[in-house]
């Protein structure tokens, strides 16, 4: 039995990740039009019929504008908070069910997802921690202001890590953004910079963690190579396993949990 992650894409343009087991698939948050989200998914062999449920993280157009359409075109169910559903304008749909925060959700026989508290201006995000019956845990946490004590504890315990890199501190103070969104895009309610990032794997990474995916990063603000070199810097020492980059368009690559460590699938496209 393994459970595969895989970014179907990722960033400010549209997010979705594909959790798949034997028993089903789950998407989490889906910033894609229908037709995107379509050829997205056939890259993996997948229709959207085949979604068994979709989990929104929170209402921003990156990473719910796909949700209404996709339950009513596909009737696919969403699981989402109050505040989620009420911004997104599905509170009146028959597939919609409701989550309260740090509900155990047992959507596949074989894996079930815990919504964990995010801090995020204007918006009730929640990142997910994933636990396969096997007992090997993974998290997606993307648009988070600051760790809070809480995201620590939640993403503590992973075999396999997605988190966000937004921006590089320098490229953001030096580029073409007004001052008032800098300071929202840095402050407790915006996004992690690399330097943030990197410091919050390392109070998180523990032997059991085998792979990290940064994903979220800016076009703007950010490069991959910023992100990755900047967060290594702060785990080095503790962490020897498999980084990578989850871009705007994807999906390119799949990390599986329940099997060995470095296994990794090369998506044809
Ligand atoms: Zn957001
Ligand atoms: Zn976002």
């Amino acid at each position: 039995m393994s459970v595969s992650i895989t970014h179907l894409g990722s960033g400010s343009r549209g997010n979705s990740t594909l959790i798949s087991s034997e028993n089903g698939n789950v998407l989490i948050d889906n910033g894609f039009s229908g037709r995107q989200l379509e050829k997205r998914l056939a890259r993996m062999e997948l229709k959207p019929t085949d979604i068994d449920c979709m989990l929104i993280s929170h209402h921003h157009g990156d990473h719910g504008s796909g949700v209404e359409y996709a339950m009513r075109k596909w009737n696919i169910p969403a699981k989402m908070n109050y505040f989620t559903a009420e911004k997104i304008g599905v509170l009146d749909k028959e597939n919609l069910e409701l989550f309260e925060n740090l509900d155990r959700l047992e959507i596949l026989s074989d894996v079930s997802f815990l919504p964990f508290p995010v801090p995020h201006s204007g918006a009730e995000n929640v990142g997910f921690s994933i636990v396969t019956k096997g007992g090997e845990k993974t998290c997606v946490v993307t648009d988070i202001g600051s760790e809070t004590d809480e995201v620590i504890k939640h993403m503590q315990g992973c075999s396999h890590i997605s988190i966000e890199a937004n921006y590089d501190l320098r490229r953001l103070l030096s580029g073409p953004y007004p001052d008032i969104l800098k300071n929202r895009i840095m402050g407790r309610g915006g996004h992690l910079s690399n330097k943030q990032t990197g410091k919050l794997l390392s109070k998180i990474i523990g032997p059991e963690t085998k792979s990290i995916v940064l994903t979220h990063l800016s076009e703007k603000n950010n490069q991959p190579h910023l992100a990755e070199s900047t967060v290594l810097y702060h785990i080095d020492d503790i962490f020897t396993g498999d980084i990578a980059i989850s871009l705007q368009d994807g999906p390119e690559f799949s990390h599986f949990l329940g099997q060995s460590t470095q296994e990794k699938m090369s998506i044809k496209i």
